[in-house]
């Protein structure tokens, strides 16, 4: 069976579609440790399968990975905020850091080149909360690091 042609994780026994799945069930009973962790483990899905990338083409995915990797959930949260506020037309607040230089780099999607994806998440493909946590820095690190290198 071939690999996922966008990350490169092998499709047996579960497809990364069937894990994103199992993974978005988890994250909608809001328990930790996935709920919190939703839009970090959204973010790191959608940027190593770009074809589902929403209209922004990632812009949003790649800012919210890059406030996790810089400040954690804190940074997330008020990024986050910043957009709802934005979008809301109520408060001027100055962009953060973050958001300032978080652009997605100009660069067509990388293919395979994913030191962690969601087949290392999942394990066993039930996402265990042992070290959860520990598993979605790596792939955002890893997803983070595979758009930065070069072309
Ligand atoms: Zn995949």
């Amino acid at each position: 069976m071939e690999p996922c042609a966008e990350c490169g994780a092998p499709m047996n026994p579960r497809s990364c579609d069937e894990l994103f799945h199992a993974l978005l069930a988890l994250d909608h009973s809001r328990q930790a440790p996935w709920g919190p962790l939703h839009g970090v483990s959204v973010a790191c899905f959608l940027l190593q399968h770009p074809s589902r990338l929403p209209s922004d083409d990632g812009a949003m995915a790649w800012a919210l990975l890059r406030a996790y990797l810089d400040g954690g959930l804190d940074e997330v949260d008020q990024l986050v905020g910043q957009a709802r506020r934005g979008n809301s037309h109520r408060v001027q607040s100055p962009p953060s850091r973050v958001a300032r230089d978080a652009a997605l780099p100009h660069r067509s999607a990388p293919r395979s080149g994913y030191s962690v994806t969601i087949e290392d998440v999942a394990v066993d493909g039930t996402f265990p909360a042992a070290e959860f946590t520990e598993r979605v820095e790596a792939w955002a690190t890893a997803t983070v690091d595979a758009w930065s290198r070069g072309t």
